[in-house]
């Protein structure tokens, strides 16, 4: 094991601020994660586990703890059962890559989340979702080694208690469990199913494969600024800023009684609908393009939050109180975070785990 000491953990993120972590080791097993976590126990510190870095801000101060870079990687073995082909992918697997290789072998249920950034592991923390796809309708089981017990356990989809941007893992059970793999099950009888009005018009009367979808769904992506692509501007962020918040039908009613035009929106269930974060925010006066110092909006996208150079974690925080107020002034709705906070960020604790 080689513990790296006061690594920068900007350069380890997508949004690319905050400061350094007191050490930080890269984990390429099962093993190596239990010695890890051994060493930051003799030492009473608490652990962070990161992957890609794409939904983290990390505060200026950094972290005083031991962060796990989840590095653990490993080939793909299709597994064929009747009408069905199961999948484990080890947690440090870039996720676009495994996009590609369901889609190269025809297999539908996660061609919608193409070209989100991150890694496997990531992916049932917030039960990542886009273009009408939730990444826990194919997800089995995900393999896990528990900090309470240091037993490596197999949690079914239903322990991962999905719901919208939610799972167990940054919810009640947050920071308990470090995913070191995730078990994916493909219906080979299921036809690809477009439930977003953007890719329903795209392929309107055809019958697109995964891969077309897979190739769609980048493109629109690249358009709005929410495919990472080296050197581009706009990409120094942590994709949607703020969770689509939802609200009970009255809000709703309240909301469009008062607006000029047609209110975005989507069923949420019992009653309650799923409001546009993107839409509250240009309504309560930002713009693509908003500047607040180094701090500024995406240029392609209202939601995304990016680092215009340079940019601290203080003035990334302070851009985003400054939409929070400005939208609960304006509609009384409270935006809610979506990237997680590591560290001394103002106003913000962090949900690393003290072992
Ligand atoms: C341009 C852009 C577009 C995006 N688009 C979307 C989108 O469409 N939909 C969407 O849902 N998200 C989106 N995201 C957010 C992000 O890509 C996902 O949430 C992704 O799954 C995070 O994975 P990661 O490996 O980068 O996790 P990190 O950012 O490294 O970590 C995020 C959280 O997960 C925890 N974590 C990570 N790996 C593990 C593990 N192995 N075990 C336990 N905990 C772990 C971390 O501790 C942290 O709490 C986008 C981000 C960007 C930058």
């Amino acid at each position: 094991m080689t513990i790296e000491e006061n690594v920068l953990l900007g350069p380890l993120t997508t949004l690319g601020v905050g400061g350094a972590a007191k050490y930080l080791v890269r984990v390429r097993s099962e093993g190596g994660l239990v010695e890890a976590v051994e060493f930051a126990r003799a030492k009473a510190l608490p652990v962070f586990v990161l992957g890609g870095g794409s939904n983290l801000l990390v505060g200026d101060n950094g972290f005083h703890g031991l962060v796990l870079r989840m590095e653990i990687a490993g080939s793909l073995a299709f597994d064929e059962k009747n009408d069905a082909v199961e999948v484990e992918a080890a947690a440090g697997m870039d996720w676009d890559g495994f996009v590609l290789a369901t889609c190269e072998r025809g297999l539908s249920g996660v061609e919608c989340l193409a070209g989100i950034p991150g890694m496997v592991g990531g992916t049932p923390v917030q039960n990542v979702g886009a273009y009408g796809q939730e990444v826990a309708e194919t997800i089995v089981s995900v393999r896990a080694l528990d900090l309470t017990t240091m037993q490596f356990v197999s949690l079914s989809a239903a322990e991962c208690g999905f719901a919208y941007r939610r799972s167990i893992f940054n919810s009640t059970a947050r920071g308990r469990y470090v995913v070191t793999s995730v078990t994916f099950r493909f219906d080979r009888r299921l036809r690809v199913e477009l439930r977003y009005a953007e890719l329903q018009r795209r392929f309107e009367g055809q019958s697109p494969t995964p891969m077309e979808v897979y190739q769609a769904v980048r493109e629109i992506r690249h358009g709005k600024g929410m495919l990472l692509v080296p050197g581009e501007a706009d990409c120094r962020s942590a994709g949607s800023f703020f969770k689509n918040p939802v609200v009970s039908s009255a809000v709703f009613q309240r909301i469009s009684d008062a607006a000029e035009g047609a209110v975005p929106y989507w069923d949420a269930g019992e009653g309650k609908v799923k409001l546009a974060a993107a839409w509250l925010v240009e309504q309560a006066g930002f713009h693509k393009g908003f500047a607040m110092g180094r701090a500024g909006i995406s240029s392609s996208h209202t939601l995304a939050v990016v680092n215009r150079g340079g940019a601290t974690a203080g003035e990334i925080v302070a851009l985003r109180d400054e939409i929070v107020r400005r939208v609960e002034e304006r509609f009384s709705v409270q935006l809610e975070q979506e990237p997680v906070i590591l560290g001394d960020s103002r106003r913000l604790s962090s949900p690393a785990s003290s072992l």
